[in-house]
């Protein structure tokens, strides 16, 4: 059974229904999703500059359509000195790296290019990977992710470096699933609560005990795994403790995310292109194809169901569209979590996806 109003289904965890069959996260209208405003960042952005520094901000630059418009936006409109940077892996698609690349040459934008040595977000996904399909849990798929997460601390770094007080993101709040790793409060005020150090150990250690492969892949990829973990968030105490000159924004917190109008203006106003092939969320990570499989798996759902719900909530789509929407994700991530294996040459993964998790709503 699917939530009236929005998508999501009786499967996640937390969910309860009234007798409508509207869910409670429509009824509590998550996310709560209320846009501070343009002026209000702009004026923490201007009481922060700083002189000597190498730019205003340092903005975190995937090459999808989200971290695009906010680079352009903050140097265009708010005529702030920018750079930008872009953490790259083995699952990193060329057309995202491709767009990031052409659009701060377009605008002279400086343009740091990071990643992890030694192949380590592969291995260390690969390791995560064959742990859940041995033993699956939401820990553990939360763990095949866990190498991107040191790109937090790439991006501390460079803004270290460069005096830069500002490091600016652009998850959008519309993105936050309210299972798994933000846990939704339902509250007005700390909408969200994310795990804390101490419940996160909890959860390790847990998943530690419950399998072998875990913590055999903790331990081979520690310096990652553990880096990761203390630096899940942008704004980890980890991080804020050991920058304590660089702060985190979030664009979407102030600016209103509306993605038709995000994808016009990067589309008019710059060389960025729409990805041809497949949904433009996430595009530009082939893990992710892994990533919506594992949490079909455990509760037929994933990001993306919690995504257009929201999306629905907030008058951006209707049902029918987010169903249409939900049913070509499924058909696009069947076809390509078996095209992601063959070109990370992850071939031992084969045999472990049960692609009917797919099938079609
Ligand atoms: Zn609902």
């Amino acid at each position: 059974m699917r939530c009236t109003r929005c998508i999501l289904p009786d499967s996640i965890p937390g969910i309860s229904f009234d007798e409508k069959g509207v869910c409670n996260f429509c009824n509590d209208n998550f996310p709560n999703y209320n846009p501070k405003g343009d002026d209000f960042l702009q004026k923490i952005l201007r009481e922060g500059l700083r002189e000597n520094s190498g730019a205003d901000c340092l903005v975190g630059l995937s090459g999808g359509k989200d971290s695009t418009y906010t680079l352009l936006k903050l140097k265009e409109q708010f005529g702030m000195r920018v750079e930008a940077f872009t953490y790259i892996h083995e699952g990193t698609t060329g057309f995202s790296l491709e767009n990031a690349k052409k659009v701060c040459n377009q605008f002279s934008i400086k343009h740091h290019i990071v990643s992890l040595k030694n192949e380590a977000h592969l291995k260390t996904f690969h390791g995560y990977f064959k742990a859940f399909s041995k033993s699956p849990s939401s820990t553990t798929a939360g763990m095949t992710c866990v190498a991107c997460k040191n790109l937090h601390i790439l991006g501390y770094d460079i803004a270290a470096e460069r005096n830069i007080p500002f490091i600016v993101w652009s998850t959008s709040p519309l993105e936050y699933s309210p299972f798994l790793a933000l846990k939704y409060n339902g509250g007005e005020k700390e909408q969200f609560k994310r795990e804390g150090n101490v419940k996160g150990a909890y959860l390790l250690l847990k998943e530690m005990v419950n399998s072998f492969d875990f913590p055999k892949t903790f331990l081979t990829n520690l310096k990652t795994s553990l880096n990761g973990c203390l630096a899940a968030f942008p704004t980890s105490g980890y991080l804020l403790k050991k920058y304590p000159d660089i702060s985190p924004l979030f664009f979407y917190e102030y600016h209103n995310w509306v993605p038709d109008d995000i994808i016009e203006y990067i589309t008019q106003n710059s060389d960025w292109r729409v990805p041809e092939e497949i949904d433009d969320w996430h595009s530009d990570c082939l893990f992710n194809f892994f990533k919506e499989y594992m949490f079909l798996h455990l509760y037929k759902a994933s990001y993306t169901d919690a995504f257009l719900s929201n999306q629905i909530r907030y008058g951006l789509i209707s049902r029918e569209e987010a169903i249409i929407k939900l049913n070509k994700n499924k058909k696009q991530n069947k076809e390509g979590i078996f095209r992601a294996i063959e070109s990370l040459g992850l071939n031992d993964l084969q045999k472990r996806i049960d692609s009917t998790v797919f099938t079609e709503y």
